[in-house]
């Protein structure tokens, strides 16, 4: 073979760089599902379905076209084990690679190339807007990274949501718009998400994970997501005529029971690579300029896009691998077992757990203010904080897990995602969703039984990091209500505090 061509699962992309120039009568694709994929984090069966069955589409859309495919399906050992087998069997002059989303995976390849003597050639990925050195650039000299100014630079560069070398609308950022709660009504009707119909390729992958993989979390019983570009793109349309409008406006609402709301659930065609973000940044704003949707929406939309996303993969390559061992706050307690299940009373966890282990998904929000300030209150150690959320969300590949769950989530990172901790009592989550009127927990009580969990453990953090953040600028005000509690008040939130953190939530 002249070149073999390694497609990861996450490099679904027919543009991809690696697929240049392939020569169907010289080359050949490689690819595998290997073992180690599905167990070096515990994969959940929503995320292992996804993969697998995007995989095999791809591999069986490359085939019509009469491209060599060498596709091993369940592979028992690893990513790297499998090409050293392929290497090891089949002449080959040169691998080529699309540069990998994860840095264990990258190490990994480029060993087994090493090893076999086979020269790996790894190309840009042209799926991401900022590449690796453009980003580096764009670091260097800073002593501080921001979002904001990063998103700035990609909007002139890219020119997105500009008049002229001035922002669309006149501002570059309509985020103060886009934080209301639903109200006691709720959401009312809210135009249904885009579910796709298994085919037979996904009901066969469907069978494979509830066979050999029934012990892993959650379940597969619903299964709507897209696996082909067509699917995808027929998803992303679809928000953009019927929820997007609203988007802005509810981006941080929540609502029991109601998983999908106003987000466009493309984070999984984007990270399989189904879709470029090009061509949703580009819909958002068309939209935007006929008249259909509000600049607030577009503009906020736009901002998770071009600016979260392509910032994360910044950090992620500028920091690994010693990122994936920072631990700024030494937390060190076990994920509590009920995330793998959502037995919890807890409404507000209760729901955001079970809707991931059901369908694989959760909006920012959530996994932001209700799952990851839970643990950042508990405590919990960050590699394992990680380790769910790699392994439980179907659009989780680390590149983008990473620096979200461990940085703007986790805070271990010490700033260097999230100027300062998101660190809040349960009247957050009052405010921005009705679980809380059910719930047998009272957000704005902190000692007791009927302390919320999250107002207990809000004051304990505080209390725990009070000499950190005394001179930190944005914790002031916080660490300055901590000052004021009397020491029988300290003690008492301190043993509600062991209690929740034991699970015994009745004990005082
Ligand atoms: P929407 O709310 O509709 O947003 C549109 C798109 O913007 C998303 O599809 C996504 O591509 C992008 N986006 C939005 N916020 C971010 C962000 N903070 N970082 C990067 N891209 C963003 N996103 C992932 O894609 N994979 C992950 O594994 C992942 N893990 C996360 C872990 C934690 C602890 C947190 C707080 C966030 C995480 N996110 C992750 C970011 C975000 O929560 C998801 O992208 C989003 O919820 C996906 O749903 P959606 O497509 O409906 O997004």
């Amino acid at each position: 073979l002249r070149h073999l061509v390694v497609v990861l699962g996450d490099q679904l992309d027919r543009q991809a760089a690696a697929l240049d120039g392939f020569d169907p009568a010289l080359d050949a694709v490689w690819m595998c599902e290997a073992a180690e994929e599905a167990t070096h984090v515990w994969c959940s069966q929503q995320r292992l379905a996804v993969f697998l069955s995007a995989m095999r589409h791809f591999a069986q859309a490359l085939r019509d076209e009469g491209w060599p495919v060498n596709y091993t399906e369940q592979h028992p050992g690893s990513l790297a084990e499998a090409l050293a087998q392929t290497l090891a069997t089949t002449r080959v002059q040169a691998v080529l690679m699309t540069e990998p989303g994860e840095w264990r995976v990258q190490q990994a390849l480029q060993a087994a190339c090493a090893a076999a003597g086979v020269p790996l050639r790894e190309l840009q990925d042209r799926h991401f807007l900022c590449s690796r050195a453009e980003f580096a650039a764009h670091a260097r000299g800073r002593k501080q990274l921001r979002m904001e100014y990063f998103y700035r630079e990609m909007r002139r560069r890219h020119r997105v949501l500009m008049d002229g070398d001035q922002p669309a609308g006149g501002e570059w950022n309509y985020d103060a718009e886009n934080r209301e709660g639903f109200g006691p009504q709720g959401p009312g009707f809210v135009p249904p998400p885009v579910r796709t119909a298994p085919d037979a390729i996904t009901q066969q992958v469907l069978a494979l994970v509830q066979e050999r993989y029934a012990m892993h979390p959650g379940s597969v019983a619903e299964f709507g997501w897209p696996v082909k570009r067509a699917e995808a793109l027929r998803g992303l349309h679809a928000f953009i005529e019927e929820r997007l409008p609203d988007f802005g406006r509810w981006q941080d609402a929540m609502w029991e029971g109601q998983p999908w709301l106003y987000h466009s659930h493309i984070s999984v065609g984007l990270n399989l690579k189904l879709l470029h973000p090009r061509e949703v940044i580009e819909a958002a704003e068309a939209a935007w300029r006929a008249g259909r949707v509000p600049i607030a929406a577009a503009e906020g939309f736009i901002r998770q896009v071009l600016g979260w996303r392509e910032y994360v993969r910044g950090i992620y390559w500028q920091q690994m691998p010693g990122y994936l061992e920072l631990n700024e706050l030494g937390a060190t307690q076990d994920l509590p077992a009920w995330f793998w299940t959502g037995d919890v009373p807890m409404r507000c966890l209760r729901d955001a757990v079970q809707q991931t282990l059901q369908h694989g998904y959760a909006h920012h929000i959530q996994r932001l203010m209700v799952t990851g300030l839970y643990l950042l209150l508990h405590g919990v150690d960050p590699k394992q904080v990680h380790a769910w959320y790699l392994s439980v969300y179907v659009d989780a590949v680390e590149w983008v897990e990473l620096p979200n769950t461990l940085g703007m989530s986790q805070y271990a990172d010490g700033g260097l995602m999230a100027s300062k901790p998101y660190a809040a009592t349960g009247k957050y989550i009052e405010r921005m969703s009705d679980h809380c009127r059910g719930c047998r927990f009272k957000p704005a009580v902190r000692t007791g039984p009927q302390a919320c969990p999250y107002t207990t453990l809000y004051w304990d953090f505080l209390m725990q990091h009070e000499a950190r953040f005394a001179g930190h600028p944005r914790m002031a005000l916080q660490v300055k209500n901590v000052a004021r509690l009397a020491e029988p008040e300290r003690e008492a939130i301190r043993r509600r505090a062991s209690a929740v953190r034991a699970g015994q939530w009745d004990a005082a």
